[in-house]
């Protein structure tokens, strides 16, 4: 029991040092990166910087409408302007401040981006107020494959799995 109230102690003192380290004037750079966008009609209302050692090294609005591109979410280009400026593929030690929640496909480049913490500001009920529906989103990731709203079919996984073996056996790869 002992054990298990000091476990809690330290888990809210890790949350509470990782807050430490959040300036909110970042996250007002990343609510006027969104301003900026959507005011020049490049996207919708969202905007996102990402900081390391105190200082911002990439950032990104919504960019959907100026360049067609459905996967132009704010964290994304923040996150590709990031990984430029560091010649990596990887933001260790980074932190990522976005105006809203980040969507499914979001919090999926995050997660292979590896930052060490995220901040928001809107929520995912917020934007789906405003018609945002990251949350179905979030809800089909939940739901079997047959009963998406996209059907997803499975083909020529054998072939595609030859090509698995070949990655696995590969000598001269970059793991990540
Ligand atoms: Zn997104």
């Amino acid at each position: 029991m002992i054990y298990i109230i000091e476990f809690t102690f330290f888990l809210i003192f890790e949350a509470n040092l990782k807050l430490k380290n959040m300036n909110i004037e970042f996250m007002r750079t990343a609510i006027e990166e969104g301003r900026k966008g959507m005011i020049a009609n490049e996207g919708g209302p969202f905007g996102a910087v990402v900081v390391k050692d105190g200082k911002v090294i990439g950032r990104g609005h919504n960019q959907v409408l100026l360049l067609n591109d459905p996967t132009a979410h704010a964290e994304v280009m923040a996150i590709r302007d990031a990984c430029k400026k560091l010649s990596d593929f990887q933001l260790a030690d980074c932190e990522l401040y976005t105006s809203c929640e980040p969507c499914p496909m979001c919090l999926g480049a995050i997660y292979w981006a590896r930052p060490s913490a995220v901040y928001y500001a809107c929520n995912r009920a917020d934007a789906a107020a405003i018609k945002f529906d990251d949350n179905f989103i979030y809800e089909q990731v939940s739901k079997e494959l047959a009963f998406r709203s996209i059907p997803f079919h499975e083909i020529l996984r054998n072939e595609a799995l030859e090509l698995f073996r070949q990655w696995v056996n590969k000598t001269d790869k970059t793991p990540y």
